[in-house]
Parts: structure tokens; sequence; C-alpha cells
């Protein structure tokens, strides 16, 4: 079926983001995750989140973990980012053993974390704070970015005077003040109306086409997915496992009017097809 579709499920080809040396000549596995398990203890015993885990994530590219809830997308992006500890196997990024948070490292939640004391542009500053950088220096950076983001204007209100959409445009500047060169984002589109976003996925697909950054984004969203990714990783729950990984050969800069086009809805029949067939969705 994949051959019908022209799909390649492949960890070896080559990203092709135009004017872009492709990634994978640079570094095939900027993030290596190899037979990682996780188990967390309970009251009721041990719950395993994720078994045997194996995933090589290519410096560059947009990576989408995708699944149904309680899959371990979150355990597995938490791992990732030094924010759980392994029970079994390896994760490395860049080369390096996890012993925290990776460096050079933007996260965004699906709950947006802001300190209600702080204005918004205090928020956003506060991941210079963290790496001991002078706010003043990173002030122009996070007014450029708010701007960016249509948050001119904003930066001296607080985010209980904000919307979700808004109060998630900061988190984003936030994540990304220091430049990071990797971004781990769960579901941060996930609680937005589907207008907003629509309105941000188009920014984070061009922010990623702009900077070389690579991202690992976890969604439940069969269409944003595909939309954004170069890869898009199917998980399957209990234990959390890979099902599938789907390279997604559609053209960039893509627009919203491509998930119209036969081939997106191709992808999207393709993973349905794979969900259904697990009794996570039904088929029709
Ligand atoms: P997802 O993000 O795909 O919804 P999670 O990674 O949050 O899934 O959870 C995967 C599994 O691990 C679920 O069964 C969940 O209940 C369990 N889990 C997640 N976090 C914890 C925790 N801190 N303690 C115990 N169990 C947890
Ligand atoms: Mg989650």
């Amino acid at each position: 079926m994949r051959t019908a579709l022209a799909m390649k499920t492949s960890d070896s080809a080559a990203i092709s983001r135009e004017g872009r040396v492709p990634a994978v000549s640079r570094s095939p596995s900027y993030i290596a995750v190899e037979a990682v398990s996780k188990a967390y203890g309970s009251r009721h015993g041990a719950v395993k989140a994720l078994e045997n885990i194996d995933l090589q994530v290519r410096e560059g590219e947009f990576l989408s973990i995708l699944g149904p809830s309680g899959c371990g997308k979150s355990t597995l992006l938490k791992c990732i980012g030094g924010l759980e500890r392994i029970t079994a196997g390896s994760l490395r990024v860049r080369g390096e053993a996890l012993s925290g948070p990776p460096t050079k490292t933007g996260m965004v939640f699906q709950r947006d974390v802001l300190l209600d004391w702080r204005t918004i542009l205090d928020n956003v500053l506060i991941t210079a704070e963290f790496l001991g950088l002078r706010r003043e220096d990173l002030k122009p950076r996070a007014l450029q970015l708010l701007t960016r983001f249509g948050l001119s204007g904003y930066e001296n209100r607080h985010p209980w005077e904000l919307s979700g959409g808004m109060r998630q445009r900061a988190s984003i500047c936030r994540a990304l003040l220091c430049d990071p060169e990797l971004l781990l984002m769960d579901e941060p589109f996930g609680a937005l109306d589907a207008m907003t976003r629509d309105d941000l996925n188009l920014e984070l697909a061009r922010i990623w086409q702009d900077t070389g950054k690579t991202v690992v984004f976890v969604t439940h969203g069969i269409s944003e997915a595909i939309f954004l990714s170069d890869r898009v990783v199917m998980m399957d729950r209990n234990p959390g496992r890979i099902v599938e990984v789907l390279e997604i050969d559609l053209p960039r800069p893509r627009s919203l009017a491509m998930r119209e086009t036969p081939e997106f809805g191709r992808y999207v029949a393709h993973v349905r097809h794979l969900f259904a067939g697990l009794g996570i969705l039904k088929e029709g």
C-alpha cells in the first residue's frame, strides 16, 4: 500500500528543504533513541509507558509523534527533554547521553506555563534568566519575537489579560528567545480553536523553514502532523510503542490549501487506516 501511495517509511532519505544542505549529511542522528523503555512507579504498581522505542531524529528535521491519548507521547518527549529518566535503553542528543535537559533546547507544553504575576515581556525573558544571560541584551530579540507572533502592544500586559492563543504564542516566543537548536513541543496547539491553530501551524512552519531548527512535535492531530512534518512517528498504547514512521513527501513551503489536495488526502487516509487497524479509530 505504501508503495502505491509513493510513501517512504525509511529512516535514511534526505530532507528536501529549499536552499539547504540535506540535514542527513551533517548528522544522521541528532537524537538517538535506542531500545528505550520507561515505566512509572505508582500505588497500583509499575505503569509501562514506553516499550522498546527506537528512533533517530535527524538534525534540522521536523518530526511529529502522533498517537492516541495515553500512548506515551509526552513521556517520550519528556525523556528526550531530560525531564524524565528512562528505565532501559539509551538516549543521546548530539551524541551525548542525557543527564538532564539538553543545552540549546526550547520546550513548549500544551498548557502554557506563563507566570501570572509577570508581564508577557518578562515571561519571555525568563529564558535569559535561567541561562544566566543579561535581560537587557535579549530584550530587543524578545520584542522582535513578540511582534512576529502578533503580540506587539501586549508586552506589558499580564497572561490573564490574553486569550489562550495569545498565551501560547508568548510561550513559543519564550522557547525561541535564546535561539535553541532543538525545539520540543507537546501538543502546543491542542487547546486552541481551529483557526488559531491554523495560524500557528503556518507560523511554526515558517520559523522552522527560516531557521533550520530540529523540531520534535507531539500531537494527536493527524492533519496537523502531516502538514508540519518531514516524518510522522505513529504510536500505539499499552504499552507505548512505535508502529510506523511515515515520510511526508510533500513540497515546501506548504500552504493550508495543500490540505485539500489528493496527495495530502492520501496521507491522511493512510494514517487513519493504520489507526483503524489498531482499533484506535473507526474506519469510514
Ligand atoms: P500521552 O502524552 O500520549 O497522552 P503520557 O506519556 O502522558 O501519554 O502517558 C503514558 C502512560 O503513562 C499513561 O498510561 C499515563 O497514565 C502514564 N503516566 C504518565 N505520567 C505518569 C506519571 N507521572 N506517573 C504515573 N504514570 C504516568
Ligand atoms: Mg500528552
